[in-house]
């Protein structure tokens, strides 16, 4: 989640991180910050408000909070706030966030080496988008940043570029996924977008 505010040309999305779990560290959560603030500004993406292009500026601040009590999270009112728990074993062996268009989520270790793309993925849900419906991009390039693990890539992306596409080892490699363009402009996002413009 974040909040978007017009600033001189700019459409300027702000959102802050913390981090907290047994597993997170000051480090962990600059990675996190940094990985998040990169890639969803790496397009340069554009909306159309009021007839007006503005360039789209993603701002992200983060804090790793080891004593965060529940309470804290449950009465929060900042809608900048997404609460992120780093964990070296999650229910389901995955990370995940509890929602889309929510602003917690529960993060595995071993999902959050540098370049993953883990927490940039994990973001793109808390601003309210889904993995896309056809997880078969064999022909189509690079894939996007909302593609989940298990997509069908071209070879160049997977795992292990020999394997034979769907079997173990040929399914896409996280680290091959970009913010998009196309993602930006999806339906969760604009909404979300011009129904802060409205109120
Ligand atoms: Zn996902």
């Amino acid at each position: 989640m974040g909040t978007a505010e017009y600033e001189s040309g700019l459409l300027v999305i702000r959102s802050h991180i913390i981090t907290y779990g047994s597993a997170a560290t000051q480090s962990h959560t600059d990675e996190i910050r940094d990985e998040i603030e990169t890639m969803w500004n790496e397009p340069q993406g554009e909306v159309e408000l009021d007839q007006q292009r503005l360039r789209v500026m993603f701002r992200i601040t983060a804090d790793f909070l080891p004593a965060l009590t529940d309470i804290e999270i449950y009465s929060n009112l900042d809608p900048r706030n997404n609460y992120f728990r780093i964990e070296e074993f999650v229910r389901g062996n995955i990370s995940f966030v509890d929602g889309i268009g929510c602003n917690s989520g529960y993060f595995k270790l071993e999902n959050l080496y540098k370049g993953s793309t883990t927490a940039a993925h994990e973001y793109g849900h808390t601003l309210g988008l889904d993995h896309p419906e056809d997880l078969d991009l064999r022909g189509k390039g690079v894939p996007g940043i909302m593609y989940p693990r298990g997509t069908l890539v071209d070879a160049r992306f997977q795992y292990d570029t020999s394997k034979p596409a769907g079997t173990t080892g040929g399914t896409m490699h996280p680290m091959y996924r970009k913010v998009k363009k196309k993602i930006l402009k999806c339906s969760g996002c604009r909404n979300w977008i011009s129904r802060q413009a409205r109120e």
